[in-house]
């Protein structure tokens, strides 16, 4: 099995068919007759609108106004006066046509990929598949001929453009593979508009695919199962048809408030790991994000990022959700978490050793610079704070004095933040759920992160299959351990939300009502899932099925009967 990332959701099954990527190879001659040669790329590039413009008509009906927008822009790029005077210019020095247009497209190319930002990034792909479209119309090797392939096939690319998207039927298109590409390539965005499953950056892709291979896709797992044996492929097509029949239903709530049966509202928002996700999430309906996990930041860097670049992704999700609720939790490493770059010594325990807001506050230098980080990128959007394992009231008190100390140090230097930004905890740790009480006179607000809060309730660690039976959120302890947190935090008038798995758990969700919760944090698949989920409950109902689930004594009497009421 190859694993690239999951960019757009849905089980692919089909047969390959490579995409051809051969350079676009010719011998750049010297011309004499100028004129000529600028009218045969003036031909080329009119060819190219033309082509372009059918496309933009082929989006215009299957995916929408925005996408076939991104058509005109090729059209805007190809007849560009300013790309084409530098382009006639070299010509005049004696450049063929098609050396001119692909050097000055290569510098655009490069100026625009050297930028930080992701639209940027999109302009370089946009000018790469212009360039592409009329050289090959010039050099007569404009074959590709994804518009003719048969019912599901799967696309399969070292990189693919929004023209080839463009030229594709969707209805033949069972998925797209490609060894390159992310999440918010303009590719991706246009997988995702027109439901076509899609896993990018795989590596290895184009040397294990073969033309016509049989092959498997999870558009959300980034899995991706070559020549896949007849077990697999019952199983995949039972997941896909099941998959389809629920998005159609989901569809419905999309747009919709997140509110019970009865009218009450809650916030729904997303779980990210990068700020590119943030875009997700929105896709999906996410009305913000209730939590950032930034460790991810750090995993695969060599060395710890500077202020400068946390502060360039902090600020890139707060622009993204325009003011929505972007809640950033600090740090969280140890345990599972490895960091390499920070060089943490192995401990015995890790789970209980020195990990998140334990290693930050021993580490002041390091946990200073995020801070730093997240209060600048304050100042461009609705962020929040939240530190991670709290399980004494000195920590926060003393998380909150450095976040004073940095906000102190702001203002001298006069550097814009939010003055009102919110500081809250992650409720996780058997101890915050005792002293919730405390810790909520101490907090803007609670995010019960359920995966820990399970595992140090029951001392069961989440990775050891020998104790997985201990480690459920319907566990008695781990219940009332939930319950007070939330009543805690509500006696205090603070907001409590929830970041674990359990919050798109569909029997979870009538004790989670019941008690009281406040804000839904989930996986941005699973948004409309759960808005769907919530919008079944009313308040009465809801308090019905958590008096009895509170009434059982084992984890199984309580699972059984929840089993029974969703
Ligand atoms: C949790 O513990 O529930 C949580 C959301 O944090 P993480 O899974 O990142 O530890
Ligand atoms: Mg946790």
């Amino acid at each position: 099995m190859l694993k690239g990332t999951g960019v757009s959701e849905g089980i692919g099954i089909g047969r390959i068919f490579l995409v051809n990527d051969e350079p676009l190879e010719y011998t750049p001659k010297t011309v004499t007759d100028k004129d000529n040669e600028i009218n045969r790329l003036k031909e080329a590039i009119d060819e190219f609108c033309r082509i372009t413009e059918r496309r933009e008509e082929n989006f215009r009906s299957t995916a929408g106004d925005e996408e076939a927008a991104i058509m005109m822009g090729h059209i805007g790029i190809a007849k560009d006066p300013f790309l084409m005077g530098e382009v006639e210019k070299l010509i005049g020095n004696g450049k063929c046509a098609e050396a001119a247009f692909e050097s000055m497209c290569d510098m655009f190319i490069q100026i625009f990929s050297a930028t930080g930002d992701d639209i940027t990034k999109q302009r370089a792909e946009d000018v790469r598949d212009v360039k592409t479209g009329v050289l090959g119309i010039l050099l007569g090797k404009n074959e590709l001929r994804l518009s003719e392939v048969p019912e599901g096939t799967v696309i399969c690319a070292r990189e693919i453009t929004p023209s080839m998207i463009a030229e594709m039927k969707k209805e033949n298109i069972a998925g797209i593979l490609t060894e390159a590409g992310s999440t918010t390539s303009h590719s991706a965005i246009l997988a995702r508009v027109l439901e076509i499953p899609a896993v990018m950056s795989v590596p290895g892709l184009m040397d294990s695919a073969k033309n016509g291979e049989g092959v498997i896709l999870d558009g959300v797992k980034g899995n991706v199962i070559l020549s896949p044996d007849e077990t697999q492929l019952r199983c995949y097509t039972e997941r896909r048809e099941k998959l389809i029949i629920e998005r159609r239903e989901l569809e419905k709530y999309r747009g919709k408030i997140t509110a019970s049966a009865d009218g009450t509202k809650y916030d729904l928002v997303c779980n990210i790991g990068k700020p590119e996700d943030a875009a997700k999430a929105l896709e999906a309906d996410g009305e913000g994000v209730g939590l950032f996990r930034t460790e991810f930041l750090f995993m695969d860097k060599t060395s710890v990022p500077s202020e400068e670049e946390q502060f360039r992704e902090y600020k890139k999700a707060a622009m993204i959700l325009k003011g929505r609720q972007l809640v950033i939790r600090t740090l969280d490493i140890g345990g599972d978490k490895n960091i390499p770059c920070l060089e943490m010594k192995k401990e015995n325990n890790p789970f209980m050793g020195f990990r998140a807001i334990r290693y930050c506050l021993g580490n002041r230098e390091l946990f200073k610079t995020q801070l730093r980080a997240i209060l600048r990128a304050s100042a461009f959007g609705n962020v929040s704070i939240m530190f991670p394992l709290i399980t004494c009231v000195e920590e926060i008190r003393e998380a909150k004095a450095l976040v004073d100390e940095i906000k102190a140090s702001l203002r001298a230097e006069d550097i814009e933040f939010d003055e009102n930004i919110k500081t809250g905890i992650m409720a996780e740790t058997s101890a915050a759920g005792v002293i919730a009480d405390l810790l909520a006179k101490e907090s803007d607000f609670f995010s019960i992160g359920t995966n820990d809060l399970t595992g140090y309730t029951m001392a069961a660690d989440r990775g050891n299959s020998e104790v997985a039976y201990l480690y459920s959120p319907y566990q008695p302890s781990v219940l009332r351990m939930i319950r007070s947190i939330i009543q805690a935090g509500r006696k205090q008038g603070i907001p409590v939300g929830m970041c674990g798995e359990a919050a798109s758990d569909p029997m979870m969700i009538p004790l989670l009502i019941s008690f009281g919760l406040t804000e839904f944090s989930v996986s941005s698949p699973a948004v409309l899932r759960v808005r769907k989920y919530i919008s079944s409950w009313t308040k009465e109902r809801a308090d019905e099925v958590t008096a009895k689930a509170m009434s059982f004594e084992t984890e199984k009497d309580v699972r059984e009967y929840l089993e029974t009421v969703v």
